[in-house]
């Protein structure tokens, strides 16, 4: 995945989503990247989660959220991007 920090990610969502929140946004980010430290797993297949997809979507790993099994060319928050 590519690492991006959460201010830049939130800069970027919020432009392509001018009904989001930046600050509401934030703080969703926030909890999934502490939910992704502390071991959380995905709601269908048990794997590590995709902080950014349960941010804006819910709790699940990034096939398993967008049904893709290529996340080379998609985000992640970069304090959690391990993968
Ligand atoms: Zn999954």
């Amino acid at each position: 995945m590519v690492p991006i920090s959460i201010d830049s990610f939130v800069n970027k969502h919020c432009k392509s989503n001018p009904a989001e929140e930046p600050s509401k946004l934030k703080k969703r980010i926030k909890e999934a990247v502490k939910d992704k430290k502390n071991g959380a797993s995905c709601f269908n297949c048990n794997q590590e989660i995709w902080a950014i997809g349960s941010a804006v979507a819910y709790q699940g790993c990034f096939s398993c959220i967008t049904g893709e099994a290529d996340a080379s060319e998609d985000y992640e928050i970069d304090e959690v991007c391990w993968s």
